[in-house]
């Protein structure tokens, strides 16, 4: 495994926290999600996201209904000359209503499987890359699987910043994904 990824959750972090996105209208970047995405690219990090959507596993969306938004995110993403090269999502709940996600998996953040799949299919190197999240189980997640985390004050972020539990600690703790792009690229050897 060799190459550098920065991994993202999504909700908080990329785009702005919805609860339930189940509309295409209620996508919303942040301001600086595309300059640092685009800084991300360039320096070579290969970029993942890694969402928990239960939404799917509760039957309030589908898989095809994420797909369209993650395609518009895209489109969104690359008429600023940037991109993310793969997502990942579980869709999973152990008290799902749709049968076939009903079950307790190792993708659910903050279990590493999506990061660890993620490294498989991309050739990716846990311990040269960074978890960035809105919540500690983001963080979590991303130590669970090797990676440096960065917890991030967007989204749930300024609320869970104000309790550091026992099973998680953050690198750096910042604003925003701008300022953990920043972070990373002072902080990563490439
Ligand atoms: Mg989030
Ligand atoms: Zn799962």
């Amino acid at each position: 495994m060799s190459r550098p990824a920065v991994f993202l959750d999504r909700d908080g972090t990329v785009i702005e926290e919805r609860g339930y996105l189940d509309r295409l209208d209620l996508l919303a970047l942040f301001p600086w999600t595309t300059d640092a995405l685009r800084l991300l690219n360039r320096a070579g990090f290969v970029t993942v996201v890694v969402t928990n959507q239960s939404a799917i596993g509760r039957g309030m969306i589908d898989e095809p209904f994420l797909h369209s938004v993650h395609a518009a995110l895209d489109a969104r993403l690359a008429q600023g000359g940037a991109r993310i090269d793969r997502y990942y999502h579980c869709p999973h709940l152990p008290q799902a209503t749709v049968d076939r996600f009903r079950q307790v998996c190792r993708c659910r953040k903050p279990g590493p499987g999506m990061i660890e799949q993620a490294c498989r299919d991309l050739d990716l190197d846990p311990s040269r890359s960074v978890m960035v999240g809105d919540r500690w189980l983001d963080v979590a997640c991303g130590q669970a699987a090797g990676t440096r985390a960065v917890l991030v004050r967007t989204g749930h972020g300024a609320h869970e910043a104000q309790t550091a539990p026992a099973s998680a600690r953050a690198d750096a703790i910042l604003n925003n994904l701008m300022e953990a792009v920043g972070w990373i690229l002072r902080n990563s050897s490439r």
